[in-house]
């Protein structure tokens, strides 16, 4: 071999080397990622909303011995808590051994995803057909919603107090509903709209039945038909419509992407892909020095609003709760807090180039992507993480030989958006956006790289550990 050039050593002395998971992974640990990815597939499919989501984690909780939090109880250190927000939400708690005024390990990730929200008056009939209206929830492009298998999830809260779950479209041989979209034959006037107008929001409309209600022979209506098996399949009448939350998800399930099947596809990833490893990570994690907590969020990709979302003041109270109840002053516990802002970041897409800076992107396959601050114009609405909350992760993440890169929301000006980082920021600790790198984020199917998934349980188990 050549003799290495002066420039050759202070390259590798001063330079740093971006690599991809397969240069840096044994063969044995790649396939520990992809067997980890096994069970965030089933996440993926059995997990589409806030709801099904926290509830999967409190059952998978319970059965993992954590017990319901109570306000001013005394935990020992190794109690393992959880607190179910409004089932929307869900904090998970780990004691740890040393004072909670010496801080905590936090991991916050969110469990909704951009989806078509039915209205409060959904249900009409028009030309033959039944259908409902949607409004649609965060951030969608709506021309990718259309001509896709959707499938409903519903909450249907009744008068008398009764709550019934509807899911529908998710188990092999169920029916499917959709949203139409114009034949190219017919389509010429349409195509010269703007692509962001190319399907309006009064467009997205599903196609929920096309038989009428036929009595004695009689064709009664295509509503009143919907109406009934609604009213025979649920107990529901229209009105109770409107005391109820239906979302329509893409009804397809997760499945391998590429020859290689190193990518994963599926509905959710934002943030799914984050939440799962954070709470996979607390699941495992027996005796740790410092408290660490897990908190998966409703309500990020609408601002964080309302009482499920991290702006409500749910998790500082449980925070403060706890901290009194152990003795601890709870503003030098979050003082001294560490929280990672675990949210996806876009990839680099060589199809699309242009709107990213190559210098600071994420690429797929190369590890999580750290994103020190988001917003958009000039880091407006940004958290802005502090250097040195950076220089003690970057420490931490190589120890563990976690593969990270520095990632941007895009070129300058060219967008933007939001986290939970600045949510998580006015409770005075130090958080940062770590996540795992996307393609077609906030599509009905987005790309994840299995190495950068397993990346991010790893990453979140050394930070619950970390000095
Ligand atoms: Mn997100
Ligand atoms: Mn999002």
């Amino acid at each position: 071999m050549a003799e290495k050039t002066q420039a050759d050593l202070l390259r590798e002395q001063l330079c740093r080397r971006q690599q991809h998971a397969c240069e840096v992974l044994t063969a044995e640990e790649i396939k520990e990622a992809d067997e980890f990815c096994e069970g965030y597939k089933q996440y993926l499919d059995l997990c589409k909303t806030e709801r099904a989501c926290a509830n999967w984690t409190i059952a998978r909780a319970e059965k993992l011995g954590f017990e319901e939090f109570q306000a001013g109880k005394k935990y020992e250190a190794g109690a393992k808590i959880y607190l179910n927000q409004r089932g929307k939400s869900v904090i998970l708690a780990v004691l740890g051994k040393r004072s909670l005024e010496d801080g905590l390990r936090m991991a916050a990730a969110h469990i909704d995803s951009p989806r078509l929200d039915l209205k409060q008056n959904p249900l009409y009939e028009d030309k033959g057909l039944a259908l409902f209206k949607t409004h649609y929830y965060g951030g969608i492009r709506k021309y990718q919603w259309v001509t896709m298998p959707l499938a409903l999830h519903g909450v249907v809260a009744k008068k008398d107090g009764t709550i019934v779950e509807i899911c529908i479209g998710e188990e092999d041989g169920d029916p499917r509903f959709c949203i139409t979209d114009l034949l190219p034959h017919l389509a010429s006037e349409q195509s010269e709209r703007k692509l962001k107008e190319g399907i309006k929001g009064e467009e997205l409309n599903i196609v929920v039945g096309s038989r009428p209600l036929m009595l004695d022979g009689k064709a009664e209506g295509f509503k009143l038909a919907i109406l009934k098996h609604l009213h025979d399949s649920y107990g529901m009448v229209e009105e109770d419509f409107i005391s109820a939350e239906f979302q329509a998800v893409p009804a397809h399930k997760a499945c391998d992407i590429g020859f290689d099947r190193a990518l994963i596809g599926a509905y959710g990833h934002d943030d799914r892909v984050c939440s799962y490893p954070c709470t996979e990570a607390i699941f495992a994690l027996e005796d740790p020095d410092y408290t660490a907590v897990t908190v998966l969020a409703d309500k990020e990709e609408i601002g964080s609003v309302g009482n499920t979302g991290l702006d409500s003041n749910f998790l500082c109270d449980f925070l403060h709760d706890l901290a009194l109840a152990q003795g601890a002053n709870p503003r030098t516990m979050l003082r001294n807090a560490k929280c990672l802002s675990a949210d996806v970041d876009a990839g680099f897409d060589p199809t699309w180039p242009s709107v990213m800076d190559p210098l600071n992107s994420a690429y797929m396959s190369q590890g999580l992507v750290l994103t020190k601050y988001t917003g958009s114009r000039g880091k407006s609405g940004a958290s802005d993480a502090n250097a040195e909350f950076l220089g003690w992760l970057r420490r931490v993440l190589d120890d563990a030989n976690i593969l990270w890169q520095a990632g941007l929301l895009g070129k300058v000006d060219e967008g933007g958006g939001g986290t939970l980082a600045m949510f998580l920021a006015k409770l005075n600790l130090e958080v940062v956006d770590l996540g795992v790198p996307l393609l077609s984020m906030h599509a009905p199917f987005e790309l994840a790289a299995k190495t950068d998934i397993a990346m991010m349980f790893w990453a979140c188990d050394a930070f619950f550990k970390a000095e």
